[in-house]
């Protein structure tokens, strides 16, 4: 199963993962439980990644990557007190949705 690119984190990299599948190349994210460890390991070692499982479909698999990539940043503050960035609507740590103005 190759690699397809590594992920700032693990929210980021799930959502991904979770696009490439939606768009029909089946993905998963490698490495996530590596973080507990980060302190022994180069930090370039600890990030996950995105591993897509059939070889040929990299062409297709880079394309929904890049729009997943391009998505309209959001930066908010949740009800909860944190800051949420990037393409999320959706609160990672109480799942409080985006307020709408
Ligand atoms: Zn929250």
């Amino acid at each position: 199963m190759p690699r397809l690119t590594q992920a700032p984190n693990l929210a980021i990299a799930t959502l991904w993962a979770d696009g490439l599948t939606a768009g029909g190349v089946a993905a998963s994210v490698q490495r996530q439980y590596l973080a507990g460890v980060a302190g022994e390991l180069p930090p370039d070692q600890c990030l996950p990644e995105v591993w897509f499982q059939h070889p040929g479909q990299e062409a297709q698999a880079r394309e929904i990557l890049y729009h997943l990539q391009h998505v309209p940043q959001h930066r908010w503050r949740c009800v909860c007190g944190e800051l949420v960035v990037g393409g999320f609507e959706q609160c990672w740590n109480c799942e409080t949705l985006m307020p709408r103005s």
